[in-house]
């Protein structure tokens, strides 16, 4: 890689990453520094060598290790194992920090904190960060004691002015307990400070594996009715090409006017001269289409149709999707895109897309008109109101 190239695309201003997920945001070489750099860290943690995963616990199994050199070491070869590719690998890298990042003592001092460095290392603005409420734990005496939501709400709402939070579930669980589990949440933050936060629902999984949106539509349209015009849904769809399942999940998600759509590449990528009438009314909602590069090219070893990027560029915002598990990052999904043909011109627009289309972004995004003036000698020849979706200024 050119660092030289990289460096650049590093620094360029990105005004927001509105595809990440909370996990996945701060490098594993990151956290594993941190568990290296800070006593306090090691405290109660415990390597799992069955399971591959650190652990807190005062308590422990006897099968755990205390953290130790040897632990370090191993997993510092496997997460910088360049057999990413291999599913028994990349299953173990995704879940050996969970039981870090989650535990509240860290969460609080070190891993919230490390977000806002990392948005401060790529000059990212602003994100809007999918994210499971409610996994947060403390430690009880002899097992994990649950923070509550509110408690998490609290810890997360002192960074509403660096990001906000998408609330995420899976596709693997019922319709009954996706609603039951976002019902619950808006009830606790509706009518409270928390909504400056929490901005909207989504549900992740497997696109082929897991249930569809058809599925779980009449759920998720009851609870839009129960509350109107509080609940904006932003659902994952399309990611995969070639499925018949995948586009059907786009059609749903555009029918619950989903405010965007979680990369949508089967119909941006694939399907898009075969459903116009989909892809014009998903344009007609103004639903933005979160193009994920590397996190395409990791799935599919191929980068599809570089040149539907530009034909539809109008309808894009670039997002960073899983970082840490693919090693990857917003600058570097930009710098990919340069190297693919994009033009500087074009990156821009892209940029620019992701302020002007972005539901109520000036409002959300605190001193964003001082970022903006700061970073000018690169967007100020971009006026940052001229790309909006029906191809009119502001
Ligand atoms: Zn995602």
């Amino acid at each position: 890689m050119d660092r030289k190239i990289y460096n650049v695309f590093k620094s360029m201003p990105k005004p927001s990453n509105l595809h990440t997920h909370f996990s996945a945001i701060v490098s594993y070489r990151k956290i594993l520094n941190l568990v290296i750099e800070n006593d306090d860290v090691r405290v109660n943690l415990y390597y799992d060598p069955k399971n591959f995963n650190l652990e807190y616990s005062r308590n422990p199994k006897p099968s755990f290790k205390l953290i130790n050199e040897i632990c370090i070491e191993n997993i510092k070869s496997l997460i910088n194992d360049s057999n990413i590719d291999d599913p028994d690998i990349f299953s173990k890298i995704s879940s050996i920090f969970f039981g870090i990042i989650r535990y509240k003592d860290f969460f609080q001092k070190y891993y919230l904190p490390a977000i806002i460095s990392h948005m401060k290392m790529h000059n990212i603005k602003y994100m809007e960060v999918r994210s499971k409420l409610g996994s947060v734990y403390d430690l009880g005496p002899d097992k994990k004691i649950p923070v509550s939501i509110l408690e998490e709400l609290e810890l997360l709402y002192q960074y509403k002015d660096y990001f906000k939070i998408i609330v995420q579930t899976s596709k693997y669980i019922t319709s009954d307990a996706v609603v039951k589990y976002f019902d619950e949440i808006h009830n606790l933050i509706r009518k409270t400070k928390y909504t400056e936060l929490v901005i909207g629902y989504d549900i992740v999984g497997d696109e082929i594996n897991s249930n569809s949106i058809e599925y779980f539509f009449n759920g998720l349209n009851n609870l839009k009715n129960k509350y109107p015009n509080e609940i904006n849904y932003y659902l994952h769809a399309g990611e995969i090409l070639y499925s018949n399942k995948s586009l059907d999940n786009i059609k749903y998600a555009v029918r619950l006017d989903s405010k965007r759509i979680g990369h949508g590449i089967n119909l941006i990528y694939n399907n898009h001269n075969v459903n116009k009438s989909l892809l014009n009314e998903a344009f007609n909602k103004k639903i933005l289409f979160e193009i994920c590069p590397l996190s395409n090219l990791y799935l599919f070893h191929y980068y599809p149709a570089i040149n539907n990027i530009v034909k539809y560029i109008d309808h894009i915002v670039i997002g960073s999707d899983d970082n840490n598990k693919q090693r990857t990052n917003l600058s570097l999904d930009f710098m990919f895109l340069y190297m693919s043909g994009i033009s500087l011109l074009q990156i821009k627009q892209l940029l620019i897309n992701s302020i002007s289309h972005n539901y109520d972004f000036e409002s959300f995004v605190k001193d964003f008109d001082v970022w903006y003036s700061d970073n000018s000698d690169f967007l100020g020849n971009t006026n940052k109101n001229v790309f909006i979706i029906d191809g009119t200024k502001k």
